[in-house]
């Protein structure tokens, strides 16, 4: 089967910035994490998959047809980092302004959703949570027949509580296999629980696509005291970083042989590559 999504060689610059080359593909029935330090270039990649905006080179296809001029409204269900809608609306007449947008907009659904998430029909967006908030734009997202869910930092100031229902709510939904999530968040403690890709953007350019367990298995954490640094062979540490009584930093797993004996390796979580790859980066 195609992917649901594939981005090929994307290309777009901005006055000061640039996505370069920027390449990878979502498989059906999957959770990607799409990660990067700030200003890395996830939300214009995630605006030129949505058509919000244009892009200089490359292809992007959805559903295995080109996304160019394409509209798939029904089959991409969207979740930013803030509301699309008027304050002063209720949950009411968001579906109200939403519905008729959607040929297979399923009210049932949408009311199951909100039932769910305790989210009263005739509160008005400015008196719910930003919690909330984010639970009644997944309900829509939700609710019309949308194959492939693509998030944009939803879920920064949420509470655990809250994040750990949308990662059910992510989970239930690639359960269907026809399905899948593009999900860009800081919050990579969520995506060490339910992605089984990652796209780690550095600076417009992919760094890692793939398996997210590929990832981890790549790289490993090495601690060690000042005097062991010295008798490192260079290029081999990436980000280091030196405090008064050692250092820390990353190493690819299958050098760790190359490193003198006594330093020891552990796994790193999803932060801590981002953290060094992004302070490697400054470093060069
Ligand atoms: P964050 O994690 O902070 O949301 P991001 O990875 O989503 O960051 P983008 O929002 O894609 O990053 O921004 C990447 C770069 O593109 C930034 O340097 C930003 O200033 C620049 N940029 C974004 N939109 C525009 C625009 N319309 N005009 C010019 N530059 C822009």
């Amino acid at each position: 089967m195609h992917n649901i999504l594939e981005v090929k060689s994307l290309n777009k610059a901005y006055p000061e910035f640039a996505l370069k080359d920027v390449s990878f593909a979502l498989p059906h029935g999957y959770v990607m994490g799409f990660i990067g330090p700030n200003g890395a270039g996830k939300t214009t990649t995630i605006k030129a998959i949505l058509n919000m905006v244009g892009y200089d080179t490359g292809e992007i296809f959805l559903f295995g047809k080109t996304a160019k001029g394409a509209a798939y409204n029904d089959l991409i269900g969207v979740v930013m980092d803030a509301p699309f809608y008027v304050n002063d609306w209720t949950p009411a007449d968001v579906e109200r302004a939403v519905a008729p947008f959607y040929a297979a907009w399923n009210a049932a659904a949408f009311e199951g959703f909100l039932r769910r998430f305790s989210i009263s029909r005739a509160k008005k967006l400015k008196e719910l949570s930003r919690g909330m908030k984010m639970k009644l734009m997944a309900a829509v997202a939700l609710s019309h027949g949308a194959k492939l869910l693509i998030l944009d930092e939803p879920t920064s100031g949420l509470d655990p509580v809250a994040r750990d229902e949308l990662c059910d709510l992510l989970l239930e939904f690639v359960a269907d296999e026809q399905n899948a999530v593009l999900f860009s968040t800081h919050i990579t403690s969520d995506l060490e629980k339910i992605a089984d890709y990652i796209t780690f953007l550095l600076n417009g350019r992919v760094v890692f696509t793939g398996l997210k367990e590929e990832l981890m298995e790549q790289y490993s954490l090495v601690r060690g005291g000042r005097e062991e640094l010295n008798r490192i062979p260079k290029g081999l540490l990436i980000g280091v970083r030196e405090y008064a009584s050692g250092f820390e930093a990353l190493v690819q797993t299958e050098r760790l042989l190359e490193l003198p004996r006594g330093i020891g390796a552990e796994r790193a979580s999803l932060e801590e590559l981002i953290v060094f790859w992004d302070r490697g980066r400054a470093i060069q």
